[in-house]
Protein backbone atom coordinates (compact mmCIF):
# COMPACT_ATOMS: atom_id res chain seq x y z
CA UNK A 1 0.00 0.00 0.00
CA UNK A 2 1.48 3.43 -0.79
CA UNK A 3 3.14 5.65 2.11
CA UNK A 4 0.83 8.97 1.26
CA UNK A 5 2.71 12.49 2.65
CA UNK A 6 1.83 15.69 2.64
CA UNK A 7 3.60 17.74 0.52
CA UNK A 8 4.24 21.60 0.78
CA UNK A 9 5.91 23.29 -2.12
CA UNK A 10 6.21 26.62 0.01
CA UNK A 11 7.52 29.87 -1.57
CA UNK A 12 10.20 30.89 -4.21
CA UNK A 13 12.70 27.93 -4.35
CA UNK A 14 10.25 25.82 -2.31
CA UNK A 15 8.49 25.10 -5.69
CA UNK A 16 11.45 24.26 -8.10
CA UNK A 17 13.49 22.53 -4.72
CA UNK A 18 10.24 20.23 -3.57
CA UNK A 19 9.05 19.76 -7.16
CA UNK A 20 12.67 18.25 -8.03
CA UNK A 21 12.93 16.70 -4.79
CA UNK A 22 9.76 14.57 -5.08
CA UNK A 23 11.33 13.34 -9.10
CA UNK A 24 13.88 12.11 -7.08
CA UNK A 25 12.32 10.05 -4.23
CA UNK A 26 9.80 8.70 -6.73
CA UNK A 27 12.58 7.69 -9.33
CA UNK A 28 13.82 5.57 -6.08
CA UNK A 29 10.96 2.99 -6.49
CA UNK A 30 9.30 3.91 -2.93
CA UNK A 31 5.92 3.57 -3.13
CA UNK A 32 4.53 7.35 -2.12
CA UNK A 33 0.65 8.93 -2.51
CA UNK A 34 1.96 12.61 -2.69
CA UNK A 35 -0.84 14.75 -0.83
CA UNK A 36 0.26 18.39 -2.12
CA UNK A 37 -1.24 21.37 0.37
CA UNK A 38 -0.47 25.40 -0.39
CA UNK A 39 0.46 27.77 2.20
CA UNK A 40 2.52 30.59 1.89
CA UNK A 41 2.34 33.87 0.42
CA UNK A 42 0.09 32.16 -2.52
CA UNK A 43 -2.79 31.25 -0.56
CA UNK A 44 -2.74 35.00 1.89
CA UNK A 45 -5.27 36.87 -0.74
CA UNK A 46 -8.02 33.53 -0.53
CA UNK A 47 -7.02 32.55 3.23
CA UNK A 48 -5.84 35.51 5.28
CA UNK A 49 -3.05 33.94 6.72
CA UNK A 50 -0.57 32.14 5.03
CA UNK A 51 -0.86 28.39 7.26
CA UNK A 52 -5.01 27.52 6.52
CA UNK A 53 -6.22 24.85 8.92
CA UNK A 54 -6.51 22.63 5.95
CA UNK A 55 -2.57 22.18 5.54
CA UNK A 56 -2.47 21.41 9.54
CA UNK A 57 -5.53 18.70 9.18
CA UNK A 58 -3.11 17.02 6.06
CA UNK A 59 -0.68 16.78 8.36
CA UNK A 60 -2.26 15.73 11.23
CA UNK A 61 -4.13 13.44 9.05
CA UNK A 62 -0.46 11.38 7.06
CA UNK A 63 1.67 12.14 10.43
CA UNK A 64 4.39 12.77 7.63
CA UNK A 65 5.04 16.11 5.32
CA UNK A 66 7.97 16.89 3.18
CA UNK A 67 7.71 20.55 2.78
CA UNK A 68 9.82 23.85 1.38
CA UNK A 69 10.68 26.94 2.22
CA UNK A 70 7.72 29.81 3.32
CA UNK A 71 8.08 33.33 3.18
CA UNK A 72 7.05 35.23 6.21
CA UNK A 73 4.76 38.38 5.26
CA UNK A 74 6.86 41.78 6.41
CA UNK A 75 3.99 43.19 8.64
CA UNK A 76 1.93 43.23 11.47
CA UNK A 77 -0.31 40.24 12.09
CA UNK A 78 1.70 37.42 10.68
CA UNK A 79 3.29 35.07 12.71
CA UNK A 80 5.91 32.61 11.32
CA UNK A 81 4.65 30.07 9.46
CA UNK A 82 7.35 27.60 10.37
CA UNK A 83 7.57 28.47 14.60
CA UNK A 84 3.44 28.05 14.03
CA UNK A 85 3.59 24.59 12.75
CA UNK A 86 6.12 23.25 14.87
CA UNK A 87 3.94 24.84 17.76
CA UNK A 88 1.18 23.88 16.59
CA UNK A 89 1.96 20.19 15.82
CA UNK A 90 4.02 19.85 19.05
CA UNK A 91 7.05 19.27 16.61
CA UNK A 92 9.77 19.56 19.31
CA UNK A 93 12.91 18.29 17.83
CA UNK A 94 14.69 19.90 15.28
CA UNK A 95 17.21 17.89 13.91
CA UNK A 96 19.80 18.77 11.34
CA UNK A 97 22.45 16.95 10.29
CA UNK A 98 25.94 18.71 9.06
CA UNK A 99 28.01 16.47 7.18
CA UNK A 100 30.94 17.24 5.03
CA UNK A 101 30.58 15.69 1.45
CA UNK A 102 33.33 15.09 -0.57
CA UNK A 103 33.49 17.38 -3.90
CA UNK A 104 31.87 20.05 -1.90
CA UNK A 105 34.42 23.15 -1.15
CA UNK A 106 33.98 23.53 2.06
CA UNK A 107 36.47 23.89 5.27
CA UNK A 108 37.13 20.71 6.76
CA UNK A 109 36.17 17.14 4.70
CA UNK A 110 35.18 15.15 7.80
CA UNK A 111 32.33 16.41 9.49
CA UNK A 112 29.44 14.35 10.91
CA UNK A 113 27.44 15.62 13.52
CA UNK A 114 24.02 16.47 14.31
CA UNK A 115 22.25 19.41 15.72
CA UNK A 116 19.38 18.75 18.04
CA UNK A 117 17.73 21.97 18.75
CA UNK A 118 14.72 22.56 21.06
CA UNK A 119 11.30 23.83 18.88
CA UNK A 120 8.70 24.87 20.97
CA UNK A 121 9.82 27.38 23.63
CA UNK A 122 13.07 29.80 24.98
CA UNK A 123 12.98 32.61 23.17
CA UNK A 124 10.92 31.87 20.22
CA UNK A 125 7.73 31.28 22.38
CA UNK A 126 6.23 34.33 21.07
CA UNK A 127 5.62 36.14 24.59
CA UNK A 128 6.92 39.69 23.62
CA UNK A 129 5.71 43.40 24.17
CA UNK A 130 6.25 47.31 24.99
CA UNK A 131 6.70 48.35 27.92
CA UNK A 132 5.53 52.36 27.60
CA UNK A 133 7.24 53.39 24.16
CA UNK A 134 10.67 52.97 24.55
CA UNK A 135 11.42 49.45 26.10
CA UNK A 136 10.25 45.96 25.13
CA UNK A 137 10.43 42.77 27.07
CA UNK A 138 10.89 39.07 25.25
CA UNK A 139 10.18 36.72 27.57
CA UNK A 140 12.19 33.31 27.41
CA UNK A 141 10.39 30.34 28.65
CA UNK A 142 11.75 27.24 29.84
CA UNK A 143 10.06 24.15 31.05
CA UNK A 144 11.13 21.01 33.18
CA UNK A 145 9.05 19.17 30.05
CA UNK A 146 10.54 20.11 27.34
CA UNK A 147 13.99 20.25 28.58
CA UNK A 148 13.67 16.74 29.41
CA UNK A 149 11.82 15.61 26.43
CA UNK A 150 14.61 17.08 24.59
CA UNK A 151 17.37 15.98 26.12
CA UNK A 152 16.14 12.43 26.03
CA UNK A 153 15.49 12.73 22.07
CA UNK A 154 19.48 13.71 21.86
CA UNK A 155 20.31 10.81 23.86
CA UNK A 156 17.93 8.05 22.32
CA UNK A 157 19.07 9.43 18.34
CA UNK A 158 22.65 9.28 19.02
CA UNK A 159 21.64 5.23 20.71
CA UNK A 160 19.93 4.65 17.69
CA UNK A 161 21.91 6.36 14.96
CA UNK A 162 25.18 4.89 16.53
CA UNK A 163 26.66 8.50 17.55
CA UNK A 164 29.01 8.52 20.82
CA UNK A 165 28.76 11.93 22.53
CA UNK A 166 26.40 14.04 23.19
CA UNK A 167 27.25 18.11 23.81
CA UNK A 168 24.39 19.94 25.73
CA UNK A 169 24.71 23.99 24.71
CA UNK A 170 23.88 26.38 27.22
CA UNK A 171 24.33 29.29 29.09
CA UNK A 172 23.80 28.35 32.59
CA UNK A 173 26.22 30.62 34.01
CA UNK A 174 24.28 33.62 33.08
CA UNK A 175 20.76 32.20 33.14
CA UNK A 176 20.65 30.00 36.07
CA UNK A 177 17.53 29.64 36.07
CA UNK A 178 16.21 28.97 32.56
CA UNK A 179 19.16 27.39 31.34
CA UNK A 180 20.36 26.27 34.59
CA UNK A 181 17.35 23.74 33.93
CA UNK A 182 18.02 22.50 30.60
CA UNK A 183 21.88 21.98 32.33
CA UNK A 184 20.44 20.41 35.09
CA UNK A 185 18.06 18.52 32.76
CA UNK A 186 20.92 17.22 30.74
CA UNK A 187 23.11 15.84 33.42
CA UNK A 188 20.50 13.86 35.21
CA UNK A 189 19.48 12.13 31.44
CA UNK A 190 23.21 11.63 30.98
CA UNK A 191 22.87 9.43 34.07
CA UNK A 192 20.89 6.99 32.02
CA UNK A 193 22.92 6.23 28.99
CA UNK A 194 26.01 4.71 30.73
CA UNK A 195 27.08 4.04 27.23
CA UNK A 196 27.41 7.48 25.97
CA UNK A 197 29.63 10.63 26.79
CA UNK A 198 28.00 13.56 28.21
CA UNK A 199 29.51 16.87 28.21
CA UNK A 200 27.91 20.53 28.46
CA UNK A 201 29.22 23.71 27.23
CA UNK A 202 28.56 27.53 27.07
CA UNK A 203 27.16 28.48 24.02
CA UNK A 204 29.87 31.56 23.21
CA UNK A 205 32.67 28.34 23.51
CA UNK A 206 30.81 25.91 21.61
CA UNK A 207 31.06 28.91 18.63
CA UNK A 208 35.14 28.58 18.88
CA UNK A 209 34.82 25.20 18.84
CA UNK A 210 32.87 24.30 16.51
CA UNK A 211 34.24 26.37 14.05
CA UNK A 212 38.05 25.03 14.50
CA UNK A 213 37.19 21.33 15.33
CA UNK A 214 34.12 20.13 14.22
CA UNK A 215 34.93 16.76 14.18
CA UNK A 216 35.41 16.57 17.94
CA UNK A 217 31.47 16.69 18.24
CA UNK A 218 28.58 14.01 17.55
CA UNK A 219 25.32 15.35 18.73
CA UNK A 220 24.91 18.69 20.10
CA UNK A 221 22.02 19.69 21.44
CA UNK A 222 21.13 22.86 22.33
CA UNK A 223 18.02 25.57 23.21
CA UNK A 224 15.67 27.41 20.37
CA UNK A 225 18.11 30.42 19.51
CA UNK A 226 21.59 28.32 20.29
CA UNK A 227 20.71 25.48 18.08
CA UNK A 228 18.79 27.75 15.16
CA UNK A 229 22.42 30.03 15.05
CA UNK A 230 24.56 27.17 15.96
CA UNK A 231 23.10 25.33 13.05
CA UNK A 232 23.50 27.77 10.62
CA UNK A 233 26.84 28.96 11.67
CA UNK A 234 27.51 24.87 11.27
CA UNK A 235 25.70 24.97 7.82
CA UNK A 236 28.72 27.17 6.85
CA UNK A 237 31.54 24.69 7.38
CA UNK A 238 29.73 22.12 4.99
CA UNK A 239 29.18 24.36 2.22
CA UNK A 240 26.20 26.32 2.83
CA UNK A 241 22.71 26.31 3.48
CA UNK A 242 22.04 24.71 0.13
CA UNK A 243 23.42 21.58 1.22
CA UNK A 244 22.05 20.90 4.38
CA UNK A 245 18.74 19.24 5.66
CA UNK A 246 16.48 19.55 8.81
CA UNK A 247 13.16 17.42 10.40
CA UNK A 248 10.74 18.63 12.72
CA UNK A 249 10.19 15.57 15.14
CA UNK A 250 7.14 15.18 17.79
CA UNK A 251 6.01 12.65 19.06
CA UNK A 252 4.23 10.91 16.01
CA UNK A 253 4.57 13.91 13.49
CA UNK A 254 7.01 15.04 11.51
CA UNK A 255 7.78 17.75 9.04
CA UNK A 256 11.05 17.64 6.98
CA UNK A 257 12.22 20.54 5.39
CA UNK A 258 15.28 22.11 4.73
CA UNK A 259 17.28 24.55 6.48
CA UNK A 260 17.32 27.16 4.04
CA UNK A 261 14.30 29.94 3.50
CA UNK A 262 12.64 30.59 0.01
CA UNK A 263 15.70 32.54 -1.33
CA UNK A 264 13.94 35.37 -3.43
CA UNK A 265 16.96 36.44 -5.11
CA UNK A 266 17.43 33.45 -6.79
CA UNK A 267 13.67 32.19 -7.20
CA UNK A 268 11.78 31.19 -10.69
CA UNK A 269 15.42 30.92 -12.54
CA UNK A 270 15.73 26.73 -11.70
CA UNK A 271 19.08 27.60 -10.04
CA UNK A 272 18.58 26.70 -6.75
CA UNK A 273 20.48 24.05 -5.05
CA UNK A 274 18.02 21.03 -4.12
CA UNK A 275 20.18 19.34 -2.73
CA UNK A 276 18.96 20.38 1.03
CA UNK A 277 15.35 19.16 -0.04
CA UNK A 278 16.52 16.20 -1.09
CA UNK A 279 18.87 15.19 2.08
CA UNK A 280 15.49 15.89 3.66
CA UNK A 281 13.78 13.86 2.01
CA UNK A 282 16.16 10.86 2.19
CA UNK A 283 15.50 11.44 6.01
CA UNK A 284 11.74 11.34 5.51
CA UNK A 285 12.27 8.18 4.18
CA UNK A 286 14.70 6.68 7.05
CA UNK A 287 11.82 7.51 9.34
CA UNK A 288 9.45 5.80 6.97
CA UNK A 289 11.95 2.60 7.46
CA UNK A 290 12.72 3.22 3.62
CA UNK A 291 16.20 2.49 4.29
CA UNK A 292 16.89 0.70 0.68
CA UNK A 293 15.52 3.42 -1.36
CA UNK A 294 16.89 5.97 0.97
CA UNK A 295 20.64 4.38 0.36
CA UNK A 296 19.82 4.67 -2.96
CA UNK A 297 19.19 7.97 -3.37
CA UNK A 298 21.72 9.12 -1.25
CA UNK A 299 24.65 6.86 -3.07
CA UNK A 300 23.66 8.81 -6.22
CA UNK A 301 23.79 12.15 -4.82
CA UNK A 302 26.94 11.58 -3.62
CA UNK A 303 28.26 10.21 -6.58
CA UNK A 304 27.05 12.97 -8.30
CA UNK A 305 28.44 15.52 -6.34
CA UNK A 306 32.18 13.61 -5.83
CA UNK A 307 32.45 13.72 -9.53
CA UNK A 308 31.73 17.41 -9.96
CA UNK A 309 31.09 17.57 -13.03
CA UNK A 310 27.33 18.26 -12.53
CA UNK A 311 26.79 20.63 -9.51
CA UNK A 312 24.25 23.53 -8.91
CA UNK A 313 26.08 27.40 -9.05
CA UNK A 314 26.44 27.76 -5.41
CA UNK A 315 28.58 24.44 -5.22
CA UNK A 316 30.42 26.02 -8.99
CA UNK A 317 28.79 24.21 -11.22
CA UNK A 318 26.26 25.63 -14.07
CA UNK A 319 23.60 23.07 -13.40
CA UNK A 320 20.32 24.02 -13.24
CA UNK A 321 17.66 22.66 -10.03
CA UNK A 322 16.31 20.51 -12.76
CA UNK A 323 18.99 19.24 -14.60
CA UNK A 324 20.76 18.66 -10.92
CA UNK A 325 17.76 16.65 -10.24
CA UNK A 326 17.79 14.43 -13.53
CA UNK A 327 21.68 13.42 -12.84
CA UNK A 328 20.25 12.09 -9.79
CA UNK A 329 18.07 10.39 -11.29
CA UNK A 330 19.80 9.18 -13.99
CA UNK A 331 22.40 7.46 -11.77
CA UNK A 332 19.54 5.48 -10.08
CA UNK A 333 18.13 3.81 -13.29
P1 LIG B 1 17.44 32.21 2.63
O1 LIG B 1 17.90 30.92 3.23
O2 LIG B 1 16.21 32.17 1.83
O3 LIG B 1 18.62 32.79 1.70
C1 LIG B 1 19.91 33.15 2.21
C2 LIG B 1 20.93 33.11 1.06
O4 LIG B 1 21.23 31.75 0.74
C3 LIG B 1 20.42 33.76 -0.23
O5 LIG B 1 21.48 34.42 -0.86
C4 LIG B 1 19.96 32.59 -1.07
O6 LIG B 1 20.03 32.80 -2.46
C5 LIG B 1 20.93 31.48 -0.64
N1 LIG B 1 20.28 30.15 -0.70
C6 LIG B 1 19.34 29.67 0.13
N2 LIG B 1 18.97 28.46 -0.25
C7 LIG B 1 19.67 28.15 -1.36
C8 LIG B 1 19.70 27.01 -2.24
N3 LIG B 1 18.93 25.92 -2.03
N4 LIG B 1 20.53 27.05 -3.30
C9 LIG B 1 21.33 28.11 -3.53
N5 LIG B 1 21.35 29.22 -2.73
C10 LIG B 1 20.52 29.24 -1.66
O7 LIG B 1 17.29 33.26 3.83
P2 LIG B 1 16.56 34.68 3.86
O8 LIG B 1 16.83 35.42 2.59
O9 LIG B 1 16.96 35.26 5.15
O10 LIG B 1 15.02 34.34 3.96
C11 LIG B 1 14.09 34.45 2.88
C12 LIG B 1 12.70 34.11 3.38
O11 LIG B 1 12.65 32.75 3.79
C13 LIG B 1 12.22 34.95 4.59
O12 LIG B 1 10.88 35.31 4.42
C14 LIG B 1 12.35 33.98 5.76
O13 LIG B 1 11.41 34.26 6.78
C15 LIG B 1 12.06 32.65 5.07
N6 LIG B 1 12.64 31.48 5.77
C16 LIG B 1 11.85 30.38 5.80
C17 LIG B 1 12.36 29.23 6.38
C18 LIG B 1 11.48 28.01 6.42
O14 LIG B 1 10.46 27.99 5.76
N7 LIG B 1 11.84 26.98 7.15
C19 LIG B 1 13.67 29.19 6.90
C20 LIG B 1 14.44 30.33 6.80
C21 LIG B 1 13.91 31.50 6.22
Amino acid sequence: MALKVTLIPGDGIGLEVTSATKDVIDASGVDIEWEIVTAGSSVVPAYGAPLPQYVIESIKKNKVALKGPITTPVGKGFRSVNVALRQNLNLYANVRPIKSYAGIPSLYDNVDLIIVRENTEGLYSGVEHMVGNDASESIKIVTRKACDRIIKFAFEYAKKEGYKKVTAVHKANILKLSDGMFLQSAIESSKKYKDIQFQDMIVDAMSMKLIQQPQKYDIIVAPNLYGDILSDMAAGLVGGLGVVPGANIGDDIAVFEPVHGSAPDIAGKNIANPTATILSGIMMLKYLGKYEEAEKIETALSEVIKEGKSLTQDLGGNLGTREFANEIIKRME
